[in-house]
């Protein structure tokens, strides 16, 4: 669909595949019958998927209790004509953007050229994580914070927060810049101000807490799915918040029973929360039937995006930091927004670490051939230094 208005990729009779062109309905009047047929079979593979999609009417449903709609929930079965696939089709978009346009900030716009798949079934839009069973919500009563006044949170003022901030940075100097951008010197965890501190929303550490500032589009990649790209003139600028992951937060336990389910569905959702676990992590974010975005963020081997891990709102309980995007390089318009799904990318400024993680990798490699439950996917990254395969 293009401004939604379908279109569709013709094979024209006599000419070869490199001839094909997208045609809008209008210039398909010669070719009644074929387009009939055509549609009809793309409506009983499709069907399923256009016809269940609905808002779950609860601001923030447990997913795993969200009921699948049961046959006798679903409408009568029309009889399938053009017509209505595409009213279908037209519907289903619009009802995916719709799920999207709970997100704060700037549009996000939904694009399908290449088949009728809709937004996955049931899923649900979270601007925040929820709690799932056995995990338990951090208390902010029990938070530290500072009470500095708007502007003022820095060392040398006696911030609490950005003291803290300096000391869990390796490179031990505060990772936030003026314009809330990350700095170069920062590593993997960000401690952040939080809601009960008297700094209020400017505060350089909060760049990640005022939502999504840019424009994006969920797109439909031939081979590959849905992707999320970039949907306006001006680029994002280096080191920028672009995302924060959310989902249904679970525990390890959990999340391994979900596992083997996502393993036979050759994808993943689960973004295991690591940082502070020497072994195992202690919970895990699902964001197979909720989540923002993020949920569509395809993995590269060479990504745009780094995952920072950010402190300070989780009331002290390291096992819960939120993982969030931030850009390592300039992004423009219409290019796609990645991250390393194996976690081994790091950012160019810091390239440093990323010799020594080398090392680490060839030892997980060989584990990971060594280990038959790990399953491999090809890697559609298309990057130079692609690494041909993902394993999860
Ligand atoms: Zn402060
Ligand atoms: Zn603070
Ligand atoms: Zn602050």
């Amino acid at each position: 669909m293009r401004d939604k208005a379908p279109h569709f990729y013709v094979k024209w009779l006599g000419w070869p595949h490199s001839a094909n062109t997208w045609e809008p309905l209008e210039n398909l009047g010669n070719c009644a019958e074929i387009f009939r047929e055509f549609m009809i079979s793309s409506l009983a593979k499709n069907m399923a998927v256009v016809n269940p999609l609905s808002i779950p009417s609860s601001s923030s449903p447990t997913p795993s209790t969200i009921p699948s709609p049961t046959p006798s929930d679903r409408p009568a079965t029309p009889t399938p004509t053009p017509t209505t696939v595409i009213d279908s089709l037209t519907q289903a978009l619009q009802e995916f953007e719709d799920i999207f346009s709970q997100s704060p900030g700037p549009r996000i716009a939904v694009e399908n050229d290449i088949d009728h798949q809709a937004c996955p079934e049931g899923f649900t839009y979270l601007n925040t994580s929820i709690y799932g069973s056995g995990v338990q919500e951090p208390d902010m009563d029990f938070s530290s914070f500072c009470r500095c006044e708007p502007g003022q949170c820095a060392v040398e003022n006696g911030c609490d927060c950005m003291i803290e901030a300096a000391e869990v940075n390796e490179f031990d100097q505060v990772p936030f810049e003026k314009d809330g951008r990350v700095s170069e010197k920062a590593s993997r965890l960000l401690w952040e101000c939080n809601s009960r501190c008297g700094c209020g929303p400017s505060c350089i550490s909060k760049a990640s807490q005022n939502g999504r500032k840019f424009a994006l589009k969920i797109k439909r990649f031939p081979g590959k799915g849905w992707g999320v790209v970039l949907n306006q003139a001006d680029p994002i600028p280096p080191r920028t918040c672009v995302a924060r992951y959310t989902g249904e937060i679970i525990t390890i336990k959990d999340a391994e029973v979900r596992e083997r389910h996502y393993k036979d569905l050759r994808q993943t959702w689960l973004f295991d929360l690591d940082y502070n676990a020497e072994g195992e992590a202690v919970y895990t974010v699902d964001a197979y039937k909720c989540g923002n975005e993020s949920h569509f963020f395809n993995h590269s081997c060479d990504p745009n995006l780094s995952v920072y891990m950010l402190g300070g709102s989780s009331a002290g309980d390291l096992d819960l930091m939120i993982p969030s995007f931030w850009s390592n390089r300039e992004i423009r318009q219409g290019e796609e927004l990645t991250f390393d799904y194996t976690g081994r990318f790091v950012a160019p400024w810091l390239r440093r670490e990323e010799d020594d993680s080398d090392e680490e990798e060839e030892g997980d490699e060989e584990e990971g051939e060594e280990d038959a439950s790990k399953r491999k996917s090809s890697c559609m990254c298309g990057a130079a230094s692609c690494r041909k395969w993902i394993s999860f």
